[in-house]
């Protein structure tokens, strides 16, 4: 199913929420809608759903207005699966129960699955690794496996929308990372497209084919992870994903001198408008290469050092700057070290 989100707005009382938001999702795709608390991502989830009306704009899908202009279908009749952060498990059901129920249920359940609903079960129990959990009770789950029963309560009706509001937030790291590859199976196996709501860029960054960055109602820049990720469009951009420096220095047309970077230039044909007219260059934490000082470079002092396994995470101060830098060679506090540009910049990306 293809969406068009076309100059959406919403507002509740005086306080606008959404502020014109256009946004086309093509038919299988895996969107991941990603911003700081409070942006509106959950807003324009609820409004995909039908929970919601927009105060102004339209919501089609497959060229169909389910949304504005005085229409509004209800949730159950667009070929949406949702699946929410706190699981919203029924007590009294077990996990067969809760796939069968929204494939008897959804007036949008397309008539070969209700037809044959024993064996959609099946396949869904399959897909989702649950058929020897078949008739347990909620309470009887862990987290992760509650989590699984949620999505493959969704999936069941083989919906060709899937929307997913911050859906791994309450489980713990170790287990975030293995249903990040199962979200990733479930839409391969699917084919749905999918609408991922998230505050963590890693999670954006991992699973999505494209990611919105949302700010204050409004799309702050929409890319796929690798041109959010090197080629971040404003400054918020920059510091919300992947928490980029910014240095300081000036641009020459496409080459950038750091201000204390001891006659060093930078190229920057990749970097965006906004960096250039304020004097800025954006550098994440592993695009910068660490060396002993006395190389040419921007000088600093190791302020804090992280060991995380296959690198260390550096805090170093220069002036009156501090750096965050990624970097698998070692340093002790307090050496003094010179930054320089990786080859890992946006350039040629
Ligand atoms: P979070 O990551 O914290 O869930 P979010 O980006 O999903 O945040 P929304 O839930 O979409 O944000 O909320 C966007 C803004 O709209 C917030 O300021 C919120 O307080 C406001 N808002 C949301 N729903 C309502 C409502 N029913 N009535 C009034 N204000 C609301």
């Amino acid at each position: 199913m293809s969406i068009q989100i076309k100059q959406v707005s919403k507002s509740f009382g005086s306080f606008q929420a959404l502020h014109s938001i256009d946004l086309t999702i093509k038919d299988g795709e895996f969107v991941a809608i990603l911003g700081p608390s409070g942006c509106g991502k959950t807003t324009l989830l609820r409004i995909l759903a039908g929970f919601e009306q927009p105060s102004s704009g339209e919501v089609l899908m497959d060229d169909l207005v389910v949304a504005g202009s005085g229409t509004l279908l209800p949730p159950e009749k667009r070929r949406i699966g949702m699946v929410f952060q706190s699981f919203a498990l029924w007590p009294h059901m077990n996990v067969s129960e809760h796939i069968r129920f929204p494939i008897r249920t959804h007036k949008s359940t397309p008539s070969h699955i209700k037809n044959n609903e024993k064996n959609r079960i099946q396949e869904v129990l399959n897909m989702s690794g649950l058929s020897h959990l078949a008739d347990r009770m909620p309470h009887e789950l862990s987290g992760g496996q509650k989590q699984r029963v949620a999505i493959a309560r969704a999936i069941a009706p083989q919906p060709s929308l899937l929307l997913m509001d911050e859906p791994l937030s309450s489980l713990d790291a170790m287990l975030r990372m293995d249903m990040r590859r199962e979200i990733q199976q479930v839409h391969r196996n699917t084919g749905s497209a999918v609408v991922y709501v998230t505050h963590d860029q890693g999670e954006a960054l991992a699973m999505a084919d494209r990611i919105i960055v949302m700010k204050d109602g409004r799309i702050e820049q929409a890319g796929t992870p690798q041109e959010i990720y090197l080629r971040p469009e404003t400054e918020f951009v920059a510091r919300f994903v992947s928490k980029s420096n910014l240095v300081t220095g000036h641009w020459d047309d496409d080459v950038f001198m750091p201000k204390d970077g001891n006659n060093i230039s930078w190229p920057g044909k990749q970097v965006g408008k906004y960096f250039k007219s304020h004097g800025l260059y954006p550098v994440r934490p592993d695009q910068f290469q660490l060396q002993p000082s006395g190389k040419a470079g921007i000088l600093g002092e190791i302020v804090n050092v992280q060991f995380q396994g296959k690198e260390f995470h550096y805090d170093i101060r220069s002036d009156a700057t501090r750096w965050e830098v990624i970097s698998p060679l070692p340093f002790s506090l307090n050496d003094q070290v010179s930054l320089s540009l990786s080859s890992v910049s946006g350039e040629g990306v």
